[in-house]
């Protein structure tokens, strides 16, 4: 089983964890789960590089569906008094 070494984003906290499947992880001081893995092996890292790449872009999306609806509610608020 592989065991990885993680950096937590949030207390600066490193540790390591034995990781089975897709079960994440949480640091064990602050039980944050935004984890930097600091295994370096190359197919992991690749994975984990673009899995926080896929992440960072959903979590864009997200922030600007976000921004759409507000600016279609400002739209529609302004069209409804003029
Ligand atoms: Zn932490």
């Amino acid at each position: 089983m592989p065991i990885f070494e993680y950096s937590c984003r949030k207390c600066k906290n490193k540790f390591e964890e034995l990781v089975r499947g897709k079960e994440k992880p949480a640091c064990p001081k602050c039980k944050s789960k935004h984890l930097e893995k600091l295994l370096s092996l190359p197919s992991m890292k690749t994975e984990t590089t673009h899995g926080l790449a896929m992440k960072a872009a959903r979590r864009r999306d997200r922030k600007q569906g976000d921004q759409n609806l507000r600016n279609q509610a400002e739209y529609e608020a302004s069209h409804d008094e003029g």
